[in-house]
């Protein structure tokens, strides 16, 4: 028999902060203070993203790598010797051994210039080696990471099939062993699959035979396939909308004989698996966000104080400062919340699967909404091939579908939240947040309270139903989402006000203050539609549409 079983069991995860907060609690521990990189990592990081930059300047041509729709394996090369695919590999096993932190700001450097290039290290480090590095045996371990470290080999994540995207567990490529040669015999195909054209590793998923009347999500097993292997073939590169430059392509297994060492983990446990190995990569995409969408409003500011328009910069007319003053406040609050998440993710021990999901979620729609502000901003320009506007956008719209959409994440987020649902007697005091943000704290706290209190009340009307309320999951994550980016914030604000005073802090005290009213606002509309008043026009307006097969009025 194949050698998973020597793999370690894996310790059951503490519940999360976020989980918390269905239940109307305020772990402060959790995100006071505002996590750090320590010291020695943070100059390590200093001395990357330095070098990086020089790089960067001189060979990451993300526009051409997007009119080619290729990035050469030389560019690729390159960044294994930089050690960027090996990044978070341990040093044992040839890595530099970075957290997730400091791996996301990696990403958030790299997505300033191009997302394609950070989708091709994304792929491969966040979850094409991500599987190994967590439910690897040490035999898994020596054989694969140190070649994946140094990009000799590039990884891939393979689980996505043409009749199954979101609904995984719904996949058909299966895998049967042949005891007599200790081989796993692999069959099926997988789609949209990033770098699987160069790829010389694949973690794929793949159903395997289990006791009758076992639950699909455990009858999933993840294998280590090499490229190598006769029956492993794969399409010519696809054409997208964007992140153009990175490789997508569909895989095809043909009775390829995977050696019984190469599963990973134990049989069965592929789906947990794929979900945990996607936890680390929403983050990374999330930061990557981050820097797509500080580069716009760079760029953006930039255009905006010396275009003029009837005797004035536009950064003066006050619609344009609307675009900014939201495109601020939103990126301030999604950095604070991606960088709270990864700090619970690398205290290690802790389930940081909301966080992770509310992250990806967040971060992927404030980009798509600062990214539309800058084409805006720059009018025609931002229409133009020869400026990065329209390249950023067709880039940002990736965000909200792969690694899981955001209609999943949402109903991730609320299913998995409400198991904990249960009203507080009181609202939760938070003692940590800094006394210039007293009155901040006092609305987060409330909305804390009246969050749990709706959480126990929608569990009391849906009861059983609530899988198949969609309304209801869309609403009850986006009002944790703005809750928990709103403590995020205030975590983040008072650990600058701590540092610098009042003074050193008014630049972070001014977004706080926008981002915790209009957060504040989605958050009473969120939760006053949980009643559900429009539901039943909702239903019925859209079914105008299926019924006369599209829109058909005159
Ligand atoms: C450029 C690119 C790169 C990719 N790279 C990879 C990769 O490397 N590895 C990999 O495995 N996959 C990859 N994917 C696949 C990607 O993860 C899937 O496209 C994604 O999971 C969505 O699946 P789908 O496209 O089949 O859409 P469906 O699952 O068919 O969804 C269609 C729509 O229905 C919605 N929907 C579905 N179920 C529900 C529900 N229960 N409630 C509410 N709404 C719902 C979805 O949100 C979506 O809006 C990639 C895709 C692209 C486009």
């Amino acid at each position: 028999m194949s050698s998973a079983a020597s793999s370690p069991a894996r310790k059951q995860s503490k519940p999360s902060f976020a989980r918390g907060l269905f239940a109307g609690r305020v772990d402060e521990d959790l995100i006071f203070p505002y996590p750090r990189l320590d010291g020695d990592e943070a100059e390590a990081l200093d001395m990357v993203l330095a070098e990086f930059n020089r790089f960067a300047g001189d060979h990451l041509h993300g526009a051409e790598f997007d009119t080619r729709m290729e990035i050469p394996q030389e560019f690729i090369r390159q960044l294994g010797e930089l050690g960027m695919l090996g990044f978070t590999v341990p040093e044992e096993y040839g890595g530099s051994g970075f957290s997730t932190g400091a791996y996301c700001r990696l990403m958030q450097a790299i997505c300033r210039y191009c997302a394609a290039t950070a989708t091709v290290i994304g792929g491969h480090q966040s979850i094409g080696i991500k599987g190994i590095i967590m439910f690897g045996s040490e035999e898994q371990k020596r054989e694969f990471l140190p070649r994946m470290a140094s990009g000799e080999w590039i990884g891939a994540y393979a689980l996505t099939e043409p009749g199954s995207g979101s609904d995984a567990a719904a996949m058909t490529t299966r895998a049967v062993y042949d005891e007599a040669d200790d081989v796993w015999v692999l069959n099926g195909s997988k789609q949209w699959i990033t770098n699987g054209g160069f790829s010389q590793v694949f973690t794929v998923f793949a159903k395997t035979p289990a006791e009758p009347g076992t639950k699909p999500t455990q009858a999933i097993s993840c294998f280590l396939v090499k490229r190598e292997l006769n029956g492993v073939s794969t399409t010519p590169p696809m054409h997208k909308m964007g992140i153009r430059g990175s490789n997508t392509v569909d895989v095809v297994f043909e009775n390829v004989r995977v050696p019984g060492g190469h599963l990973l983990g134990q049989q069965g446990r592929g789906f947990k698996m794929a979900m945990e190995i996607l936890n680390t990569g929403r983050l990374s995409l999330a930061s990557g966000c981050i820097g797509s969408a500080r580069e716009m409003i760079d760029a953006s500011v930039k255009f905006a104080l010396e275009r003029k328009a009837f005797g004035h910069a536009i950064s003066e007319l006050e619609m344009i400062r609307h675009k900014f003053a939201l495109m601020m406040a939103e990126t301030y609050a999604a950095e604070a919340m991606v960088y709270l998440t990864t700090g619970l993710c690398d205290r290690g021990g802790l389930d940081f699967s909301i966080e992770s999901a509310m992250s990806k979620t967040f971060a992927g729609e404030v980009l798509w909404r600062v990214v539309n502000h800058a084409v805006q901003i720059n009018g025609g320009n931002g229409y133009m091939s020869e400026y990065p506007y329209e390249r950023f956008l067709r880039d940002a719209r990736i965000n909200m579908i792969f690694e899981g959409t955001n209609e999943i994440m949402r109903l991730y987020i609320s299913m998995t939240g409400i198991r904990d649902a249960a009203a507080a007697a009181t609202a939760p005091s938070l003692t940590r947040v800094h006394r210039a943000l007293a009155a901040e704290a006092e609305a987060a706290a409330v909305m804390t309270r009246t969050f749990a209190g709706a959480m126990e009340q929608t569990v009391a009307r849906h009861g059983k139903d609530l899988p198949a309320r969609g309304y209801v999951q869309e609403r009850v994550a986006d009002a944790i989402i703005d809750l928990y980016a709103l403590l995020a914030v205030l975590s983040r604000c008072t650990a600058r006000l701590e540092a610098a005073g009042e003074e050193g802090a008014a630049r972070d005290i001014t977004l706080t203050r926008l981002f915790a009213r209009q957060a504040r606002d989605r958050f009473e509309r969120n939760i006053a539609l949980l009643a559900g008043p429009d539901d039943e026009l909702l239903t019925a307006a859209s079914e105008v549409a299926y019924k006369d097969g599209g829109y058909r009025l005159t």
